[in-house]
């Protein structure tokens, strides 16, 4: 068995044949020509030939990976109408006399090069599709067919690349992954094979020369290897994790766009948390019914220096126009005991999860509350933003921060700056705020219960110190009294209440979350079908 690492730009199990590809080496000579300008009429011709290919492409993108991957296509069609391109290659045949291939060759080579030498990543991924369209039209000018890619059986593609128009060219029923020598994770080639949803691997130190056609493989394009001529071991344990998979998509497939509905009628929101917009793939991809906890501070720990109004609005601007109108709730800053952040300058404390953390620090430094409050005010017109609390222990911090958000909206109405209807909520997380839920019931829109926290001053353990996992009980009944009582106190106010501590995830519990009347459960993304199966399995009279 050998095995090879790759950068995975897409998960799954493919288990096949390699089959390999290699691109028809395209020789070009240098001819001189006796009449210049029936060659440009030539390459002209070619051009629109090409044309015509990439529109057929295009359509065949568009049914299967959808307008916005199919949209490199378009751009294909219009870099073959771009006069620099044009007046190069025309350039060169006029002015040194000489055949078309040649003038589309070196014209690719140079602009090809340009793009390569730019700093800009995108504009450097560009380089590809000039050397993807020269050789399309080279192909049209040497008379050779518009290949496709045939396989018989389904099979796994090793290529030494593949250019955007090749992918799309594959029969998806044949393919079964690919594994490519080079590629870049940003390039259209892999954006194509994740929207596809085939196992790929890009960068893997493959020799392609060392007699891989027809080997059996396997590709595990979560853990990014490939495996030629697998041992026996590996060979079963793939094909468990494949197993797995499936089942996985069945339920994907069968639940997605599905509500989650007991069997008696009620609606259980199915959130996902996330701590970065580049979650939020995952989040539509398992059909997630909004954002229930979206973990801001990581903007912030990702920053060397406070995010700025302007930064953080164009996140939760494009965070609430993905989420197209669905919920989205983004829980202002968490810094402070495990979320440790230089540039706040926060002094060294000898307990820092019971330290200024969180709502603390907001209270205590309200011109850093009040830069991220606009910026979430400010989204709020492009979306459904709910805005949520961390470490509220007690009514009075409830009505500082009333007063501060009222400052803002104030402002901003002075200011002429539109916002949306923004629900405040608060996160139930530590067992203060929990015995008090009546009283803070009163104050807010909605509850979402931190169990990571509640469990750990309940319990009284340090969430971080893994010396104590075997006290940490999360299912412990003091947590679940007290998650049973605010349900209960949030109910009487007419408010709902949620979980989104990583408890919510717990399948053992949702029955019993449902049986306390919890209205939403917000999880990683990953878990929400799963989550979702029970909820339309369960009938909440009958527990
Ligand atoms: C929690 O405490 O349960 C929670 C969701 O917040 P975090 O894990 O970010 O502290
Ligand atoms: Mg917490």
């Amino acid at each position: 068995m050998e095995r090879y690492q790759g950068k995975s730009v897409f998960g799954g199990i493919a288990i096949g044949c390699l089959r390999l590809h290699r691109k028809d080496e395209q020789q070009v000579t240098r001819k001189k020509v006796e009449e210049p300008a029936r060659e440009k009429e030539r390459f002209l011709a070619a051009r629109d030939t090409a044309v015509e290919q990439l529109q057929g492409l295009y359509e065949k993108a568009l049914k299967e990976v959808g307008e916005s991957n199919a949209a490199i296509f378009e751009i294909h069609q219009m870099m073959l109408a771009d006069d620099d391109y044009l007046d190069s290659v025309t350039n060169i045949i006029e002015g040194q006399g000489v055949n078309a291939e040649y003038a589309v060759a070196v014209t690719s080579e140079n602009f090809s090069n340009m793009f390569a030498s730019m700093d800009d990543e995108y504009m450097k991924a560009r380089a590809a599709d000039v050397k993807d369209i020269s050789e399309r039209v080279i192909a049209v000018l040497s008379g050779q067919q518009d290949g496709l890619l045939q396989s018989d059986e389904p099979c796994i593609i090793v290529a030494d690349d593949l250019a955007p128009s090749e992918t799309v060219q594959m029969d998806k029923e044949k393919v079964l992954a690919f594994v490519t020598v080079h590629g870049s994770v940003n390039s259209h080639t892999a954006i194509l094979a994740r929207t596809m949803g085939i196992p790929a691997l890009i960068g893997t130190s493959l020799d392609l020369d060392a007699g891989l056609n027809g080997r059996q493989a396997v590709v595990d394009g979560n853990a990014g290897y490939l495996y030629v001529d697998p041992d026996e071991e590996t060979m079963e344990r793939m094909m468990d994790l494949r197993r797995e998979e499936e089942e996985r998509k069945k339920l994907l497939l069968e639940l997605k766009n599905k509500e989650s509905v007991t069997l008696d009628g009620k609606h259980v929101m199915t959130y996902a948390n996330i701590g970065d917009m580049k979650d939020l793939a995952l989040v539509l991809e398992n059909g997630a019914e909004g954002i229930g906890l979206f973990r801001s501070e990581f903007i912030y720990l990702e920053s060397q220096t406070f995010p700025t109004e302007e930064e953080q609005f164009k996140i939760y601007k494009t965070v609430a126009e993905t989420m197209a109108g669905k919920r989205v709730i983004i829980r202002t800053l968490d810094i402070g005991a495990d979320k440790q952040c230089d540039y706040f300058e926060l002094a060294k404390e000898d307990n820092p999860a019971m330290g200024l953390r969180a709502i603390r620090i907001c209270l205590t430094r309200p011109e850093i509350f009040k830069t991220q409050l606009r910026a979430l005010f400010r989204a709020s017109a492009y979306g459904k933003i709910a805005v949520m609390y961390p470490m509220i222990t007690s009514v009075s911090e409830v009505k500082k921060i009333q007063e501060i958000v009222a400052e803002v909206k104030r402002e901003l109405t002075e200011e002429k700056i539109s916002y949306g209807q923004v629900e405040q909520g608060i996160m139930i997380e530590t067992p203060a705020a929990a015995m008090i839920s009546d009283l803070l019931a009163k104050e807010v829109d909605f509850f979402s219960i931190g169990t990571n926290d509640l469990t750990q001053y309940l319990l009284a353990i340090d969430r971080q110190n893994q010396t104590l996992d075997d006290f940490y009980d999360s299912h412990h009944p003091a947590v679940l009294r007290m998650i049973k009582l605010t349900v209960e106190n949030a109910h009487k106010e007419g408010i709902w209440c949620g979980i989104c501590g990583e408890l919510g995830a717990d399948l053992s519990l949702t029955r019993q979350f449902l049986a306390m009347g919890v209205d939403e459960l917000s999880v990683s993304p990953g878990r929400i079908l799963p989550i979702r199966k029970i909820i339309r399995e369960t009938d909440t009279t009958a527990l």
